[in-house]
């Protein structure tokens, strides 16, 4: 069998390691001409690490990971904490598997490290695409002609692959965008931030804090309302002063931090509507080409990670019939991703809400939750990080399936 992946993102580089573990030949073809993963962190919860652990990637995750002790649900405006739910160490204990926030250029760098460079071909950019009844016969930009037995779409939010075969439907335009920047860790030690997951709350606007990179950089994300001038590109700058504007009237502790920013980047953000279908006979997608979603749960890369794992495995156990391999997958897989996708989008409205008495009622929720509950996990934590990708692949889950989010 011959694999051929459009993309080297974090999906495509997550399948073509789980193909290269099962000895599966397979050619990566990504259009840029370098693998350097702009924008800045990640947060990866068990659901995902775990497949990580599959791939043998733990030591050098451990290396460029940070384990944050909670995830701390504050108040805009005073900093109160209205949630505080449980990190590491356990929600090692509890899921078996860590959580780690990671740079986005070191997860895609280890990713990469790992894969056997015979495997990749940088600077083909995929044009078409023709599915045979036996194969694919994929057209590259400058002219060359490449054949496979099956092919994966692993190319991102635009991706070309599911305009052609899955809908040509539009990306949605959130009305909101990321403002996002990196500091040092003295900085972000000064005013006082420690190795945890902030999620800071108010009306139309939400900000997201954490070290990265082994602890060295402390990672910002602001999401606030749309700006007409921004695109959707990571590597899009901001004005400070703009951001400072949209962070008006909120506690010192964030407005000091977006202040001391040296870079600031922002970015529209984008998410598409759930497909019905993700697979032909011969043509499959993943990762964003998927199902792009909204941040507010931190699952995109997480759900193409699980994506690589299932599709990877259901291609190893194929046994030449790979309609029926690429079916299973779509089967274990979509209602998953998509249910993700759906509460992504709900997210906003949870994080943002403006009417003070539903922030009232949700707070109330908040404070019964840390009250009540034995463990401290929320029950859409619960439903995220049980999963186990190989559990689902063998049939084996029935723990994680009993579970509701
Ligand atoms: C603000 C923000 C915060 C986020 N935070 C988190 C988080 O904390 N945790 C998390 O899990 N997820 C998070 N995500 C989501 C995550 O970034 C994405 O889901 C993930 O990166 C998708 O990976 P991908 O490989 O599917 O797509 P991409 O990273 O877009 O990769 C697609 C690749 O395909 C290539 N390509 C495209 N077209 C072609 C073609 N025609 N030919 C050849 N190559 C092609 C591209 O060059 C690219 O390399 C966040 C997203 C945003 C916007």
């Amino acid at each position: 069998m011959r694999v051929i992946l459009v993309g080297c993102g974090i999906a495509g580089a997550a399948l073509s390691l789980t193909l290269q573990r099962a000895g599966i030949d397979h050619l990566v073809l990504e259009q840029a001409s370098e693998l350097a993963e702009t924008g800045a962190g990640l947060q990866q919860s068990p659901n995902s690490i775990r497949v990580l652990q599959y791939l043998g990637l733990m030591d050098e995750l451990k290396r460029i990971g940070v384990a944050p002790q909670a995830h701390l649900f504050k108040d805009y405006k005073s900093g109160t904490v209205l949630l505080k739910t449980p990190l590491m160490p356990k929600v090692e204990e509890y899921f078996g598997a860590p959580y780690y926030h990671v740079h986005r250029a070191d997860l895609l760098g280890i990713m990469v490290n790992a894969m056997d460079p015979a495997n990749i071909r940088l600077n083909s950019k995929v044009s078409s695409v023709v599915e045979t009844r036996n194969g694919v016969e994929v057209t590259l930009s400058d002219g060359t002609l490449e054949k496979g037995d099956v092919l994966i779409g692993a190319d991102g939010l635009h991706s070309m692959v599911r305009q052609q075969f899955f809908a040509a439907d539009a990306p949605r335009h959130s009305g909101c965008v990321a403002w996002r920047g990196l500091v040092p860790v003295a900085l972000a030690q000064k005013l006082g931030f420690e190795q945890n997951s902030y999620l800071w709350m108010g009306p139309h606007r939400s900000a997201v804090l954490y070290y990265v990179r082994g602890g060295d950089l402390f990672n910002w994300v602001g999401i606030s309302p749309y700006n007409d001038n921004a695109k959707e590109s990571w590597s899009q700058t901001g004005s400070r002063e703009a951001a400072l504007k949209e962070y008006k009237g909120w506690n010192s502790q964030v407005t000091d931090l977006i202040n001391d920013t040296e870079s600031l980047f922002m970015t529209a953000l984008i998410d598409r509507d759930p497909l019905d279908a993700w697979v032909t006979n011969r043509v499959a997608l993943m990762g964003d080409a998927a199902h792009a979603m909204m941040p507010y749960h931190a699952q995109g890369a997480g759900q193409s990670i699980e994506d690589a794992w299932v599709l990877g495995r259901c291609l190893e156990m194929a046994a030449g019939d790979i309609p029926a391999a690429l079916k299973k997958y779509e089967t274990l897989r979509l209602p998953r991703a998509n249910r993700v996708q759906q509460q992504s989008r709900g997210g906003e409205h949870l994080f943002h809400m403006s009417d003070p008495e539903e922030i009232a009622r949700r707070n109330a929720r908040f404070a019964k939750h840390q009250q009540d509950d034995r463990d401290g996990f929320p029950a859409g934590q619960r439903w995220l990080f049980s999963y186990d990708a190989e559990k689902a692949v063998m049939g084996t889950d029935d723990e994680w399936r009993a579970l509701n989010w």
